[in-house]
């Protein structure tokens, strides 16, 4: 049998073809065979694979080179720090949306620390929440603030639940149904609304690509109108934000102008536009204002 050295060259060799991340891919399976962490195959590089591991990972590196997505074969990936599980019922966290998330915790009110009467906790409401990447990351970050997320999927719920349970979270709550009819009967005025829905037109050839091709259709595309499910939530919104209240929503890379006609036909203001990391249209927030008249 090879040593973990052998059997990690043998899989970058397999996974040149296939991915650009080859180095990185290959030490993740190898990891995930073995049950260790990274480090331990450089420090245990002459230990040998027993012929159970060994074709453990050649079925898993048969299954990246067909092309499924390696978050799915591992069952997991990082998002905001956090170590989340994924399976093909949840789009795949990306790091571009990372950026809602640095904005929700940025603009986010404060608590005040001395307030002489506890103010009610802030709330967020996480629309299409998938494997509850950005609720989770938000309710880690402000255990202070309540979080609701929702989804049309109940089992993208059911995967969200666990992650939310994972990191012993219990200012998060979880809801099924489309967008707002998800949430209860007496939801009280919330502070922020995020998204990010399923934003690619149908007819566009980035889902016949990469991991696109196997992740939930409903999670990526509304259909032919690309903007369908901005115009639920921008609606909506404006019926359960408190004046004042912010709305986040991550976009594609051409739709930037064509949301801020959208947020101009009611009653918002300061709105911000941000690129992401890759210096891409992706995000636009705006405040809600009831009394704003165009
Ligand atoms: N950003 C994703 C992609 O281009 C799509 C995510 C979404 O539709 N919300 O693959």
């Amino acid at each position: 049998m090879p040593d973990i050295a052998a059997a990690l060259a043998t899989a970058k060799q397999a996974l040149r073809s296939c991915t650009d991340s080859h180095d990185l891919e290959a030490q993740l399976l190898l990891s995930a065979v073995l049950d260790c962490d990274r480090t331990h195959l450089i420090a245990h590089a002459e230990d040998r694979l027993a012929s159970a591991q060994l074709e453990q990972l050649q079925n898993l590196l048969a299954r990246r080179c067909r092309g499924e997505p390696l978050a799915y074969i591992l069952g997991w990936r990082e998002f905001y720090g956090l170590r989340l599980s994924v399976n093909d019922a949840v789009l795949i966290p990306r790091p571009e949306t990372e950026l809602l998330v640095d904005l929700a915790l940025e603009h986010l009110p404060q608590q005040l620390a001395a307030a002489p009467r506890q103010p009610p906790p802030a709330t967020v409401l996480d629309l299409g929440t998938g494997s509850g990447a950005i609720a989770i990351s938000i309710a880690r970050h402000r255990p202070d603030v309540q979080v609701m997320a929702t989804d049309l999927s109940t089992t993208a719920l059911q995967l969200a639940r666990m992650n939310a349970a994972s990191h012993a979270l219990e200012n998060i709550s979880f809801h099924a149904g489309s967008w707002y009819d998800a949430l209860p009967e007496t939801c009280a005025k919330i502070d922020m609304i995020i998204s990010n829905p399923p934003y690619v037109a149908a007819q566009d050839v980035h889902l016949l690509q990469g991991d696109c091709r196997h992740e939930p259709s409903m999670a990526l595309t509304p259909g032919d109108d690309d903007l369908a499910c901005y115009r639920s939530i921008i609606t909506g919104a404006t019926d359960y934000l408190l004046s004042g209240g912010l709305l986040l929503l991550e976009h594609g890379h051409d739709q930037r102008q064509r949301l801020l006609a959208l947020l101009q036909e009611t009653c918002w203001e300061s709105v911000q536009c941000h690129d992401d990391i890759s210096g891409i249209a992706r995000v636009i927030m705006a405040k809600y204002n009831p009394d704003h008249s165009r």
